[in-house]
């Protein structure tokens, strides 16, 4: 990745102003039409065959990114025909129908979720089923280019906690890492959410080689601006799975080494997701260390995720039993058709991942790639 040599081009990576609307069989992003109501499935909840409550989704709003995360992103990117991407009144139905299913953590994701045009009206319907016995919250993650200019309206539309991604706090690594970003404009998209008041939470992938030495600067650094931090290792995902894999850097190593310089205590914190944590005794802050490839968080989890393009993934860690919800969305033109087939589908969930179960591709790699699922 270090010699990444993709020319990149601003329009080719931000939603071009005609991509928000008029997407495929009459949908468009008209955002002064009503959000969507009158569902059958209100009040309930979803249990898959092994007793885990699904209460959580992961909603990707684009597959777009004005960054270009050598992890994350393939050197050639070819996004989805906007014909198939889901539009903002179409993502709004979706995540009503999970809501009046019983999700209630709804995060927003791409992509950068806030590249898509228009995506604030969506954040702003959603902000408002937050404790109307719907939503427990609204989170987002982003890679924080553009959270300078939009943390104030985030913010009034209920948004109160963003998980901002940074593998590093050097300008020349940063560049290196995306591509071609600038780090001083993500700095100050932090700074501006912070002062606003948003709970932060810094997911750094840990790289080989490329950040690895800079565990204890951003830990010293989240420590100094009260931001809890993660660590995930890389996962292998899409065509740039290989790639992924040269730098893969197993947490357990990294844990140790930051336990030679930092005081790590034991946290009761837990979350559903695949995270362990602790406590860094110097500053009081939360560390997470994300380990997708063990199995250990599977037996809890309450999660899904809903690309872009309307395809339902009842576990990151595995490409079967996918489920198209765009088809018989735009077909019957009503959202209450989907319960069923959520239903059902969340039923089938699967009991783990198959990260590491090989299948054709490098060790266990999935054919898509984050940006499409979302992380
Ligand atoms: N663009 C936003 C961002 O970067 O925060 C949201 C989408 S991004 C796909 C979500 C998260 O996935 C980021 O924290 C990113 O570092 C992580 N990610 C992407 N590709 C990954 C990979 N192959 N392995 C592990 N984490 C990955
Ligand atoms: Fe974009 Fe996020 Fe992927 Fe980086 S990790 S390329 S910021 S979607």
């Amino acid at each position: 990745m270090m010699g990444m040599t993709e020319n990149y081009s601003r329009d080719d990576a931000v939603e071009k102003g005609d991509l928000g609307f008029a997407f495929g069989s009459g949908q468009s992003d008209d955002i002064s039409a009503p959000a969507p109501t009158h569902f059958r499935g209100a009040g309930s909840i979803l249990v898959d065959a092994f007793g885990r409550r699904i209460s959580s989704l992961r909603l990707s709003v684009t597959d777009r990114c004005d960054l270009r995360c050598f992890y994350c992103m393939a050197k050639t990117v070819s996004f989805q025909p906007r014909s198939e991407v889901l539009s903002l009144q179409e993502l709004c139905q979706v995540a009503e129908v999970f809501i009046n299913l019983g999700v209630r953590n709804l995060r927003l994701t791409g992509g950068e979720p806030l590249v898509r045009r228009g995506v604030l009206w969506l954040v702003e319907r959603l902000g408002e089923q937050i404790g109307q016995g719907k939503l427990d919250e609204l989170t987002l993650t982003t890679n924080a280019t553009r959270l300078k200019d939009e943390a104030a309206a985030l913010w009034a539309a209920g948004v109160r906690r963003i998980n901002v991604s940074l593998d590093t706090l050097d300008p020349e690594t940063f560049h290196r890492i995306t591509g071609h970003g600038d780090l001083h404009g993500v700095l100050d998209g932090i700074a501006a959410a912070q002062e606003r008041g948003f709970a932060i939470k810094i997911n750094t992938v840990a790289l080989k080689g490329v950040n690895d030495h800079e565990f204890d600067a951003l830990i010293a650094w989240c420590g100094r601006q009260g931001a809890d931090m993660t660590l995930i290792e890389t996962m292998p995902l899409g065509d740039i799975a290989t790639s992924g894999r040269d730098f893969y850097l197993p947490l357990n190593e990294a844990r140790d080494r930051i336990g030679q310089r930092w005081e790590l205590l034991p946290s009761e914190f837990r979350t559903s997701g695949p995270s362990d944590y602790v406590t860094v005794a110097e500053t009081g802050r939360r560390l997470g260390f994300i380990t997708p490839l063990s199995h250990r968080f599977c037996g809890a989890c309450n999660r899904v995720r809903v690309t872009c393009t309307g395809k339902l993934y009842m576990c990151l860690g595995r490409d079967d039993g996918v489920v198209d919800l765009r088809g018989p969305l735009r077909a019957a033109g009503d959202p209450t058709v989907l319960e069923d087939i959520v239903r059902t589908a969340i039923a089938g969930k699967p009991e783990g991942h198959k990260f590491g179960a090989g299948g054709g591709r490098a060790e266990g790699a999935l054919a898509r790639r984050m940006n499409v699922t979302g992380g």
